[in-house]
């Protein structure tokens, strides 16, 4: 080699990233090299002169289909984008290190809030770069402590590490590696869910479950970052198992029932009853009575609501039914279908069936959907209303304010009712922002030619200031509570005497 030396070869190679899948062979004359090659990274080495040119050839062959089977188990073991191990490898590495005993750890997962956003917002190549700093900040601070990483989905990172008393440096520093990398503005926030000195008598997949619960709780709590795994999780982890367990056969021992909350008009001199809505109540025979706040939430994360709603919608049916013969009236009912129902390809099918079942039209069932199921995916939502409302249904849309509906969305999205977030009423009397926000979603309504239910109305001032509004319809314990059906029949009775 006439200008550069072999060694020196060999290192420029080795030292090139570019370059780490070629397998390198040195042949030489020297004898003394072999040693030297090694340690700069040769693979092999064979001496000059060759006598058998066939036991050569095997070598090298040898040597490529070792390097093949290498880069495919790379590939296998490592997440292409962040150089991070894949998650199936994670766990099959902590196993390896707790075979040789590896003292207290700590689990932890992280997790970027919103993430989507930013790569709908400003492009997948920041998002890309924001996911890249994030791992590179994680592997410096593994420089630091013994561990090892993963990134276990599109945003979410798991770290097996030696036990840490404080991590608010790690926080620290991955926020400060991300507000080097974006070019854009954009506050990202972490959470970070820390299950401390893992139980080692738990599978490593549960340890990692512990601290995504942690992780996951942040969600309610914007102020903070970093949580812990601890017994008052663990209690309300068990207490949700024992919510799913028991779902079935409340459902069959009909410890589940059906209330029903007013909504009366208000544009005349006089309110009337003009309709209500079903509300779920679980009388559970050994827990007492549960709010439908605890487990709508917990069965919409895991799909089981689709059964309850279902249950809802029949027994509000048939109880509608019952009351349209008796008092020969019609008092339309309306129901609430969760975001899951909308993925459903039997949801026009099902409700069409209850309908028919009792005797009822369109007229009598209105569906409440939540503004946020219109943020999820809002051509899916658009093509599932359009076919309901094709087949005579009315929607309207709960919680409107407390999404991110922009004014552009709702004049594509076909609705037929506006139902203001209760927040705006509890605070329109005492913050003026609030109600600005009232009198904004009345001046939308207006625009859309839409009546607006307004919820949570409980003093006679908000009735009194809603109503100077132009407010359609009050729904709220001004009027009423959710009653039981018994209860909700003499609110029918008065309304038919005063007609
Ligand atoms: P939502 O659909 O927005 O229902 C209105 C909630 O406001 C009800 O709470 C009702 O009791 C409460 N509310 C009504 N007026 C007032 C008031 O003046 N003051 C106060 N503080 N609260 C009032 P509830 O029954 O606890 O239900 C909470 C949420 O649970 C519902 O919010 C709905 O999202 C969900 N939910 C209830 N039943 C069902 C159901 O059958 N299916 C589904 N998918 N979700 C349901
Ligand atoms: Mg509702
Ligand atoms: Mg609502």
């Amino acid at each position: 080699m006439p200008v550069k030396s072999g060694e020196e070869v060999l290192r420029t190679c080795r030292s090139d990233p570019g370059l780490t899948g070629i397998p390198i062979i040195v042949m030489t004359q020297d004898n003394e090299a072999e040693v030297a090659s090694i340690r700069a990274g040769a693979d092999d080495f064979i001496k000059k002169p060759y006598n058998m040119p066939e036991v050569i050839l095997a070598r090298c062959e040898r040597i490529i289909d070792l390097y093949e089977k290498k880069t495919l188990i790379d590939s296998a073991e490592t997440d292409h984008l962040t150089g991070l191990y894949s998650g199936d490898f994670f766990f099959e590495y902590i196993r390896q290190i707790e075979h040789f005993g590896a003292g207290p750890m700590d689990a932890i997962v992280l997790d970027i809030e919103h993430f989507h956003l930013i790569n709908e917002i400003y492009g997948r190549s920041e998002g890309d770069a924001v996911l890249k700093s994030v791992a590179s900040a994680i592997l410096d601070e593994l420089g630091e402590n013994f561990g090892i990483a993963c990134r276990m989905s599109a945003d979410t990172f798991y770290i097996y590490q030696t036990g840490l008393d404080d991590y608010t440096g790690l926080v620290k520093r991955v926020t400060g590696k991300l507000e080097k990398v974006l070019s854009t503005p954009a506050k990202i926030r972490l959470r970070i869910g820390i299950n401390k000195d893992v139980d080692k008598k738990d599978s490593p997949e549960t340890w990692f479950d512990h601290a995504k619960l942690a992780c996951d709780d942040l969600r309610r709590d914007y102020t903070k970052t970093l949580s812990y795994y601890d017994s008052r999780l663990h209690d309300e982890q068990l207490y949700h198992e024992r919510l799913i367990q028991d779902m079935d056969s409340s459902i069959k021992n009909h410890d589940f029932v059906v209330y029903f909350q007013p909504k009366y008009g208000i544009s005349g001199d006089v309110p009337h009853l003009k309709s209500e809505e079903a509300l779920i109540r679980w009388k559970h025979p050994e827990l007492g009575m549960i709010s439908p706040g605890d487990f709508i939430p917990l069965f919409e994360g895991n799909g089981l609501v689709q059964k309850l709603d279902r249950f809802v919608w029949e027994e509000a049916g048939a109880q509608i039914a019952r009351w349209k013969e008796k008092y020969d009236m019609t008092v339309p009912v309306s129901v609430n279908v969760s975001r899951i129902d909308i993925y459903d390809p039997k949801l026009e099918e099902n409700l069409l069936a209850i309908l028919e079942k009792n005797g009822l039209t369109t007229n009598d069932m209105l569906l409440e959907i939540t503004e946020s199921a219109y943020s999820d995916n809002a051509a899916r939502l658009i093509e599932v209303v359009n076919s309901l409302r094709d087949k005579g249904f009315r929607i309207e849309m709960d919680d409107f304010g407390s999404g991110y509906s922009s004014l552009n969305m709702l004049t594509t999205i076909p609705i037929d009712v506006l139902k203001m977030d209760m927040k705006f009423v509890r605070n329109m009397l005492n913050d003026d922002k609030s109600l600005k926000l009232c009198e904004l979603v009345m001046d939308i309504s207006k625009f859309l030619g839409v009546p607006v239910v307004a919820e949570g109305v409980e003093e006679q001032a908000q009735f009194d200031k809603l109503k100077s509004m132009g407010c359609d319809l009050i729904q709220g314990y001004y009027f009423s509570k959710p009653l039981p059906p018994e209860e909700f029949a003499e609110l029918i009775e008065k309304e038919k005497a005063s007609l």
